[in-house]
């Protein structure tokens, strides 16, 4: 089953060498959703061929322009495109009103049905829930209210041994007993054991999204032994006071996260535009945690 994030912009506040503002599309099982949407981001995802149409779910980290200054327009095209699907909408609070306004004043009507839930950047919370996926949303450290995302995938199923069920002619109905662990037992009296004939499931995936924000302890427990943490990396270690002031993070700060909450990969991006080479940010990460990777954008990564 795939889940996979697409980086389509890395750059923090201005579009600089060809880098783009903060959006990723996490694809789960060809579900998309988009988180963060800086502006270009339709450009982007032109680019990298993501239909708009789509998207089932935007997630709107905060509101600094560089995270969504893109969204009235994805919106609006959405719209002139002949959207007719639902669109679900995370975000803080105001988004709502600033949506209203831009869509009153441009004498707009939404022909599909835009349902919008704010987020709390207070508490954790969960904030979509099925079987296959669950979203949290958590507390972020930065100059306005923030959160973060995290997206755990459901129990995977076990899957059937091909070599041990063929020849044995067990009912197809059984096999998704099997799957879920449940012994069958046919007319004849003929007993299948789940434990034989199936490999167990692999383990859950889960994917954290960290934009913007201070490196702090309050969000260690939210984002622990997830498998993929992208986390921003504004600058090196030698500019931690303007890390601090402005609340961002450094390079050396966020491998030190991802030690300290047990993730298996760090992504990382947000890049400061004084940086055009990205080797300094890559080369400190490592050294705390080797699984540290540069995002580029248009490549997708594995969660
Ligand atoms: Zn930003
Ligand atoms: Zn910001």
């Amino acid at each position: 089953m795939r889940f996979e994030v697409l980086v389509l912009g890395n750059s923090s506040a201005t579009p600089i060498y060809e880098r783009h503002p903060t959006a990723q599309v996490l694809n789960f099982n060809e579900q998309l959703f988009l988180i963060d949407c800086g502006e270009g981001t339709q450009m982007q995802m032109h680019r990298y061929g993501i239909k708009s149409n789509k998207i089932s779910r935007i997630f709107i980290s905060h509101l600094h322009g560089d995270h969504y200054l893109g969204l009235v327009g994805l919106l609006s095209s959405m719209n002139l495109t002949g959207r007719k699907s639902e669109l679900h909408l995370h975000g803080p609070a105001p988004l709502l009103d600033i949506l209203h306004l831009q869509f009153k004043h441009s004498d707009t009507t939404l022909r599909y049905n835009l349902v919008f839930h704010a987020t709390n950047p207070d508490v954790e919370e969960v904030i979509m829930k099925s079987q296959m996926l669950t979203v949290r949303s958590f507390p972020l450290q930065h100059r306005v209210p923030t959160t973060g995302f995290r997206f755990d995938e459901g129990a995977r199923a076990a899957s059937l041994i091909p070599e041990k069920i063929g020849g044995m002619n067990i009912p197809t109905v059984f096999f998704q007993q099997l799957k879920k662990g449940v012994d069958c037992t046919d007319l004849d009296g003929t007993v299948y054991r789940a434990a034989e004939l199936t490999k167990p499931a692999p383990a859950s995936r889960s994917y954290a999204y960290c934009s913007d924000t201070r490196a702090f302890s309050g969000y260690m427990e939210a984002i622990e032994g997830v498998n993929l943490l992208y986390h921003e990396t504004t600058f090196d270690h030698s500019f931690l006071e303007r890390a601090v002031e402005t609340f961002h993070s450094t390079s050396l700060e966020a491998a030190q996260v991802a030690v300290q909450a047990g993730v298996k990969r760090l992504l990382m991006g947000h890049y400061s535009a004084r940086y055009k080479d990205l080797t300094p940010l890559l080369e400190e990460a490592k050294e705390v945690f080797d699984e540290s990777v540069l995002s580029f954008e248009g490549n997708w990564y594995k969660v």
